[in-house]
């Protein structure tokens, strides 16, 4: 039999991704056996960051960069074998991008004035350390890229990963701490317990010694840090709408979408989970969606069955189908699909569950609407006041104007793939911490510090 060299190094990767994931975390840097402790350390170390130089702490984000991109494979392979979720192809992607794109020390900024009365600046200060809660999603991206930023700003960070991703998570938070030892800094930047639980986010939010929480998940964890009484960054769920208006390019609408849905099998909480198409448009963009971009149209039968099996009779998600591709499942619900299938589409009233429900999953209900004004009021339902992301295809900038400003939300993508407003073949940087409920959109170093105005009266100013 031949085997070719791809195939080997596919098997390698696993391999090599089981083995990180069999480690024992005693092993590995920042990891506690206790919140308590975890946080000590946590505290102790930003002592030494907060009186790094800039330059220090650049050298240092360096050396994060250069391994998570040396180990972006290995990380792709560990989230998708722990959490059962995603494909390794686009999770490597999303390592290399977080490694190259993630804002580091220059968006640390200062203001100031000058005049009669002398020089104030305003500068941006590390809060400390900083309580992170991390989801199954994007596990070690979130890691990584809480910790690029939130080091930057001069603070250390305490994680209390999802219990169903702790390995992965483990892993990066060994990495970070490896590149800052590597660059003259302490052990301890980032940590975590090594079995994270309701109780040990509990003590985190409670602690005396974390001013400052970001959450990162479903709406349960940002009302519980927004319950906390402290300052909480809240990056909340969303069910963002793609609307198509008699205007657009469809064929390329068609493309993006589709592209957009299925990066990392629908994963991204920016990712598009529904489309909302003008009546004369709508026939069109599903056959480009169906004859060029590998959709299968899913009659009632088998919306029936995915609804019955996707979503369980409480309502809630079924996990064992978050993050699978779509030939996955269909093969659930009992439909062999050929090679080139990569999402299911329908048509169906917004009510839908498949449609309303975030499903995560390469899932793309099509609601079919008279005209611009019911489009905007459908795509304005469907995101349920999140205020997270909504995407449009348009050639008219009224229409544009008036969705953006209708939907409201921190992210809205016109002409694109989702994805192209994490810097993915659009212009600006990426994060996996979208700050849809607190209102600081995406995250980067700055979000992380806060205002400290510091003033010289009656001297300095040298015009
Ligand atoms: P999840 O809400 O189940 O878990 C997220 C994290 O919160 C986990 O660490 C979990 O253990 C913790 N958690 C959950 N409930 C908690 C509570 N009551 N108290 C304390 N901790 C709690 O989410 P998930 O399935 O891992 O991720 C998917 C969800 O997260 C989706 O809704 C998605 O839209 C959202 N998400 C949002 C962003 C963003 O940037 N806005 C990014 C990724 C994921």
């Amino acid at each position: 039999m031949e085997v070719d060299e791809r195939y080997i190094h596919e098997i390698v990767q696993k391999v090599m991704a089981s083995v990180q994931l069999d480690t024992a975390s005693s092993d590995l840097h920042g990891v506690f056996k206790d919140m308590d402790s975890a946080i000590e350390a946590a505290y102790e170390a930003q002592k030494t960051v907060r009186v790094m130089t800039l330059d220090q702490r650049e050298k240092i984000i360096s050396i994060m960069r250069r391994k998570i991109r040396e180990n972006a494979e290995t990380l792709a392979n560990m989230g998708v074998s722990e959490t059962k979720m995603g494909n390794v192809g686009d999770k490597i992607l999303k390592h290399t991008l977080v490694a190259d794109k993630t804002p580091g020390t220059e968006d640390i900024t200062t203001t100031a004035w000058s005049g009669d009365r002398g020089l104030t600046l305003v500068e941006m200060g590390p809060f400390g350390v900083i309580g992170s809660i991390t989801p199954t999603t994007n596990p070690s991206e979130t890691v990584v890229c809480n910790t690029i930023g939130m080091f930057a700003a001069g603070n250390t960070v305490v994680f209390n990963p999802h219990p169903k991703a702790i390995k992965t998570s483990i892993f990066a938070i060994n990495l970070m701490n490896e590149a800052s030892i590597e660059g003259g800094g302490p052990d301890n930047i980032a940590v975590t317990v090594e079995k994270p639980t309701l109780e040990t986010s509990n003590i985190m939010m409670k602690h005396p010694k974390i001013p400052l929480l970001c959450a990162t998940g479903g709406p349960g964890v940002v009302t519980a840090v927004l319950s906390s009484g402290k300052r909480a960054i809240g990056a909340g769920a969303g069910n963002p709408p793609a609307f198509v208006d008699a205007t657009a390019d469809v064929r390329k609408a068609a493309r993006d979408i589709v592209n957009g849905c299925t990066f990392d099998n629908n994963l991204p909480c920016i990712a598009e989970k529904e489309i909302v198409a003008e009546d004369s448009i709508c026939d069109e963009l599903m056959d480009y969606m169906i004859s060029e971009n590998g959709c299968y149209l899913a009659d009632k039968d088998v919306q029936d069955k995915l609804s019955a099996t996707v979503i369980t009779a409480k309502g809630a998600l079924n996990r064992d189908c978050v993050g699978k591709d779509a030939r996955t499942l269909l093969s659930m619900v009992g439909v062999n699909a050929g090679a080139d299938i990569r999402c299911i589409v329908f048509e169906g009233p917004k009510e839908h569950p498949l449609i309303t429900t975030e499903l995560m999953m390469p899932i793309l209900g099509v609601v079919r609407v008279k005209d611009f004004k019911e489009g905007v009021e459908t795509a304005k339902w469907l995101e349920h006041g999140n205020r997270h992301s909504a995407h449009i295809h348009s050639k008219n900038v009224d229409h544009i104007t008036e969705y953006a400003r209708e939907l409201d939300t921190a992210i809205l993508v016109k002409n694109g793939p989702s994805y192209a407003a994490l810097g993915f073949g659009g212009e600006g940087f990426p994060t996996f911490t979208i700050a849809s409920r607190t209102g600081e959109g995406l995250t980067s170093a700055s979000t992380f510090t806060k205002r400290r105005r510091c003033v010289m009266s009656d001297s300095l100013c040298i015009r």
